[in-house]
C-alpha cells in the first residue's frame, strides 16, 4: 500500500516552522533575516586509505548556523543520506535547542555522506581521524563543538578528540578537552551523557503525564529507532514506570510484541545481532501496521520526515514525544492538530543530549567530575523549566507547542541581538 509522497525537504520545513513562529510574534525583521540564514557552511572533500590500500575520498559537512548565544554546538552523524540540507535543518534546530534550555550554546550540525556499517574499525576510525583534520580549526573548544548524532557513539568522539588534539602545541592539549563532548567517561566524557537525550525525554514525558493527570505506569508506548536516543528511551520507560513496549522499528525492520517486548533483553540483543528483527516473542510486522500500532504514546527516534500528510493519519496514539530531530513535516504536525494528538516537539523532547553535553563542557572546563545524581538533578530541572517555559508561550499566543518552543527560542536570541545590536 506504498503510494508515492511529495515531501518536502527538511530545510524547508524548518523554514516553514520558522515562518509560522516568526509572524506570529512578531519578530524583528531584520534579526529574521539574520537568523534564516546560516552563518558558516563549511564542505570538506576529503582522501582516506582503506584496508586494501586504495584511497577513497569522502564529503563531510559542518553547518554553523548561529552563534549569538556561544559556541556553534551539535552532533555529526555518519548517514549515507546526509546532504547539506539536512545539515543546515539540523544545525538551524540546534540553536533553538540551545536557547530554549538556556545554555550558552549556539547552534552547529555535521556529518559525513557515508554508510559506516561498510568499512572496517580502521577504516572508520582513519575515515573520523581524517574529517577531523579536513575541519582543522573550524572546530574548537570556545568555537565550535561536535558531539554525536546518528551512527556516531563515544568512541567516535574520542578519536576526534585525539586528532583535534594532536594538531594543537603540547601546552594547549590539556585544556582544550572540551573541544568534543559525549566523550568516553575515562576520557573527560561525563557520567550521565550516554542516557541523556533519552532520560531527557522520559522526562518531559513526565512532565506531559503531570500536566494531563496520565499514569505513566499503565501505558504502553512504541519506539521507531533503536539506537542511543531509542534503546534509552525504551529502556528507561520500562525501568521507572513500568510502562509497556509494544512495538520497535529500525533499519532491518519492525516486531511487535502483544505481551510487551523487554528493552533490556532487546539493546542486548540488537549489540549482539545488530538489529530487532528476529527478537524472540515477537512478532514481524509492516511499516505501515508499526506505525498503526494502538498505543499511548510513538517516540520516534530515527530520522526526519516520518509523520507526514500520508502516515500521521495511520498513527493511534493519544501523544508523540519527538527523541529524533525533525521527525514529523508541516503537513503531519496539521493533521496531528487537528486530530487533538498532543506533541512534545523536538527541539524541547530530545534537548537532554546538548544539555548534558553543557554539562560535559563544564566540567571540562573547570576540571570537576560530577556525580550520575548531580547530573541527572540539574538535567531535570533544565527540562522541567523549558517544558514550563513553552507552555506558558503556548498558553499565551494560544498556539501548538512546535510554535511556541520556537517563538520561546527567537525571543531569547532577539533580545540578544536588540542589545548587543548589529556590527559596525
Ligand atoms: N546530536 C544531539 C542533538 O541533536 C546532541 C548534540 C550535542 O550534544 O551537542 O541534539
Amino acid at each position: 500500500m506504498k503510494t508515492t509522497e511529495q515531501i518536502s525537504s527538511v530545510y524547508a520545513n524548518v523554514t516553514r516552522q520558522f515562518d509560522k513562529a516568526a509572524d506570529l510574534m512578531g519578530l524583528d525583521p531584520n534579526i529574521r533575516k539574520i537568523l534564516s540564514k546560516t552563518t558558516n557552511e563549511i564542505v570538506v572533500n576529503f582522501p582516506v586509505r582503506m584496508d586494501d590500500g586504495h584511497i577513497k575520498m569522502f564529503i563531510g559537512y559542518r553547518v554553523q548556523h548561529n552563534n549569538i548565544l556561544g559556541p556553534y554546538k551539535g552532533g555529526l552523524r555518519f548517514h549515507p543520506a546526509v546532504n547539506i540540507d539536512e545539515i543546515r535543518a539540523l544545525a538551524t534546530w540546534m540553536t533553538w535547542k540551545g536557547a530554549i534550555t538556556n545554555i550558552p550554546f549556539g547552534g552547529g550540525k555535521g556529518g559525513i555522506q557515508i554508510d559506516p556499517f561498510k568499512f572496517s574499525k580502521a577504516e572508520l576510525e582513519r575515515i573520523t581521524r581524517r574529517f577531523t583534520y579536513a575541519l582543522g580549526n573550524n572546530i574548537g573548544p570556545e568555537y565550535d563543538v561536535p558531539a554525536p548524532d546518528v551512527n556516531t557513539n563515544s568512541r567516535i568522539m574520542a578519536w576526534i578528540l585525539d586528532t583535534y588534539l594532536s594538531t594543537l602545541p603540547p601546552s594547549e592539549r590539556a585544556r582544550s578537552t572540551h573541544v568534543v563532548t559525549g566523550k568516553p567517561v575515562e576520557v573527560g566524557g561525563s557520567l550521565g551523557r550516554d542516557k541523556a537525550t533519552g532520560q531527557g525525554v522520559v522526562f518531559t514525558i513526565e512532565e506531559w503525564a503531570k500536566d494531563r493527570k496520565f499514569d505513566i505506569s499503565k501505558s504502553t508506548y512504541f519506539v521507531q529507532g533503536f539506537g542511543n536516543v531509542g534503546s534509552w528511551v525504551a529502556r528507561l520507560m520500562k525501568k521507572d514506570y513500568g510502562a509497556t513496549l509494544l512495538a520497535v522499528e529500525d533499519v532491518t525492520g519492525a516486531i511487535y510484541g502483544k505481551d510487551g517486548i523487554d528493552p533490556e533483553k532487546l539493546t542486548a540483543y540488537v549489540r549482539d545481532k545488530g538489529g530487532v528483527v528476529g527478537f524472540p516473542g515477537t512478532e514481524a510486522i509492516d511499516h505501515e501496521t508499526f506505525l498503526g500500532t494502538q498505543a499511548d504514546i510513538f517516540i520516534p527516534s530515527a530520522l526526519e520526515n516520518q509523520i507526514t500528510a500520508r502516515t500521521a493519519p495511520l498513527l493511534n496514539v493519544r501523544m508523540i514525544a519527538e527523541g529524533a530531530n525533525g521527525p514529523t513535516t508541516p503537513e503531519g504536525d496539521e493533521y496531528l492538530q487537528a486530530k487533538g494528538i498532543d506533541l512534545i516537539p523536538d527541539i524541547l523532547c530530545n534537548s537532554g543530549g546538548v544539555v548534558v553535553s553543557y554539562f560535559e563542557w563544564l566540567q571540562n572546563k573547570r576540571s570537576e567530575r560530577w556525580s550520575l545524581k548531580e547530573v541527572d538533578a540539574k538535567l531535570r530541572k533544565k527540562i522541567v523549566e523549558a517544558y514550563a517555559d513553552i507552555r506558558e508561550v503556548a498558553g499565551e499566543y494560544d498556539t501548538d507547542w512546535r510554535t511556541a518552543a520556537n517563538i520561546k527560542a527567537l525571543k531569547t536570541i532577539e533580545l540578544v541581538y536588540q542589545e548587543r545590536g548589529i556590527y559596525p
